[in-house]
């Protein structure tokens, strides 16, 4: 069932920037719905001194741990659409694949090669940008190995790991193999 809640503005405060030091860091929470997640608070800062810009998107109805596990064995599956949140980390064990949550966008909808994409654009950021050249070989690596992923076409397994248990993989009919697990403990 679709809520149609008009967002609420809740807090506004104004704070000393981390990055310039003025007092110019304007911070607004505002609670809204969001389809997939419920409801949320999208907390923005802005510095009107030295335009630095930060958003995230806190859920207020978080659920139970949860790990999914889906299978990719095809063309069609990695059209396969996932939500992942900001507490969601992916694996693909096969190929020794592990991200965290923080390296991108807070929530965002996108199919498997979507997915793949994003940190493959991330990655590739990280590689040109660094001054450190661990990193840089580190990022280099991680974009083998999704190369890697991208032309080989065996199967490979995907897992979203949420302990807020909001990460979703949608319409996923078509899927040969899903497993959903409740994480205990934590
Ligand atoms: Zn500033």
């Amino acid at each position: 069932m679709e809520k149609t809640e008009e967002p609420k503005a809740l807090n506004v405060l104004t704070i000393r920037c981390p990055i310039c030091g003025n007092k110019t860091l304007q911070i607004k929470e505002t609670e809204y719905y969001i389809p997939y997640l419920g409801k949320a608070l999208l907390v923005s800062r802005y510095c009107s001194s030295c335009h630095y810009r930060k958003s995230e998107i806190v859920p207020l109805e978080p659920k139970r741990h949860q790990r999914i596990y889906v299978r990719i064995s095809s063309e069609d599956d990695l059209k396969v659409k996932i939500v992942r949140t900001s507490t969601t980390s992916i694996e693909i064990p096969e190929h020794g694949i592990y991200i965290y949550p923080g390296i991108d966008a807070p929530f965002f909808i996108t199919n498997v090669e979507g997915i793949l994409q994003r940190f493959y654009d991330a990655a590739r950021r990280i590689a040109i940008l660094s001054q450190n050249k661990e990193e840089r070989i580190a990022s280099m690596l991680f974009l083998e190995k999704i190369d890697r992923l991208r032309n080989d076409p065996s199967p490979f397994t995907l897992i979203l790991d949420d302990p807020a248990g909001l990460a979703k993989v949608i319409g996923s009919k078509k899927l040969k193999f899903i497993l959903v697990e409740d994480v205990e403990g934590d």
